[in-house]
């Protein structure tokens, strides 16, 4: 291929990706949609320079903006989450999960933290799974005893064990996140046996800041990382907030520790898409947890085995579903996607026991942030629900659903809960 061409067939792919979205419902519970002003400051100067260390003592010159913007963006972060120190570096979740293990661990330290079937995340992983908190920081990782049932952590139980085991950090948080972990009575345990404690916040970020789900940093927690792309519709980024006796600890364990360049682009979006959380974000994230209750009863209404129906299948934006009686979550994930409804697999606590893996496992995880940021409420929601039983029915052509997936998706083309939507959700700007 000429590079000429090369060139025309990457743009021609990224046209056909923004089409697909146009018509398409994205489902996947770690991913959401930007405003337009998130767009435009991803787009500007800002992604071709460098800026290392803290604003007002850069590395390199030419910071005289860049260091307002990151200022910018740390005074609204610890407004939105009310904490006494944000760090807007950390280039992702992983990348922000390290910094906060450098700060608080040493190798060999043992941390607590769910296992990767109760969905923890693959930075909490153990060695000999290639973890970031094994492989890369040479922890060693005991898991949160879990409630299956309840999809949390057990609480007598994990008191036990931290007394037991005595880590030198207690992590909550993970990748299936349905109902708020039980930070408040565990703190109190772990602050008594002299560990830190920490609260992976990737996925529920934007609910916390909603006032929709729990308040970590007023519930014990000492550190709370974020990415700032699930909940929070920002861009793809990180970020710490802590108490400020350790916001040394943090900016040195950040830089120069974990980044040199820290996207400076995305870290003038994340400013902007902070302040749209300040203005619009409870008004947001109360629909999204309303939608996802509803796509969770919508579903059990018909005949899917959603998880948890006494708990009211979900307190966040993710709801889980056990497959199993109609095939695996890996096929189901690849004719959904057919019928352009895009969602995930997802390993259930018990898969592994029963012989299942990641592959074809017997859940699949549905999230409801970036449908809720299209328009999207409830009576959408009992919509969602029909298209998806009609693909696993099995009876129609998935390609004829897809047809009326699409026709449906025409009316939600814009992003809502923002200041300005002058161009479509997945509209292709194009300036070259
Ligand atoms: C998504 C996720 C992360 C990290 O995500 P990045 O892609 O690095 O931003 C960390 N922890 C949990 C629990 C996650 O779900």
């Amino acid at each position: 291929m000429l590079p000429r061409e090369a060139l025309d067939s990457t743009f021609d792919l990224l046209r056909k990706h923004h089409e697909w979205f146009k018509n398409a419902l994205p489902l996947i519970a770690s991913e959401n949609v930007t405003s337009p002003a998130v767009r435009e400051a991803m787009t500007s100067d800002f992604q071709h320079r460098y800026a290392e260390g803290w604003p007002g003592e850069r590395v390199y010159a030419g910071c005289r903006y860049i260091d307002k913007v990151e200022f910018l963006a740390m005074d609204l972060a610890k407004e939105l989450f009310k904490a006494e120190h944000a760090n807007v570096q950390p280039v992702s979740g992983v990348v922000a999960n390290l910094a906060m293990y450098t700060a608080l661990t040493k190798p060999g330290d043992t941390i607590m933290c769910l296992a990767i079937p109760c969905r923890g995340h693959i930075s909490m992983g153990k060695e000999k799974f290639g973890g970031t908190a094994g492989a890369v920081h040479g922890l060693k990782v005991e898991y949160w005893p879990f409630d299956e049932k309840k999809m949390n952590i057990d609480v007598d139980a994990a008191a036990k064990k931290i007394k037991e085991v005595k880590p030198k950090l207690a992590l909550f948080g993970g990748s299936v996140f349905l109902f708020p972990h039980p930070t408040k009575e565990l703190s109190e345990v772990a602050r008594d046996i002299g560990a830190y404690v920490a609260y992976d916040a990737a996925h529920v970020s934007g609910l916390i800041a909603g006032g929709q789900f729990q308040d970590p940093l007023r519930e014990g927690v000492d550190v709370m990382t974020c990415s700032t792309h699930k909940t929070l519709p920002g861009p793809q980024h990180g970020m710490i907030l802590c108490k400020k006796k350790l916001a040394d600890a943090i900016n040195k364990a950040v830089f120069p520790g974990v980044v040199s360049n820290h996207h400076l682009h995305a870290v003038a979006a994340l400013a902007v898409v902070l302040a749209e959380m300040l203005e619009f974000g409870k008004e947001y994230t109360s629909q999204i947890v309303k939608n996802a209750k509803a796509l969770g009863q919508a579903l059990h209404d018909r005949g899917f085995s959603v998880l948890c129906p006494d708990q009211g299948f979900t307190c966040s934006h993710t709801i889980v579903v056990d497959v199993t009686k109609h095939g695996d979550g890996g096929t189901l994930e690849q004719k959904l996607e057919q019928a352009n409804i895009i969602l995930n697999r997802n390993l259930l606590p018990w898969d592994i026991k029963e012989g299942r893996h990641y592959k074809n496992p017997g859940g699949i995880r549905l999230g409801t942030s970036e449908v809720t940021r299209l328009g999207m409420k409830e009576k959408e929601m009992e919509e969602i629900a029909e298209f998806i039983k009609r693909v696993v029915g099995g009876e129609e052509s998935l390609d004829r659903i897809a047809a009326e997936v699409s026709e449906f998706r025409q009316s939600y083309q814009q992003v809502q809960y923002c200041f300005d939507s002058a161009v479509q959700a997945y509209e292709y700007l194009k300036i070259h």
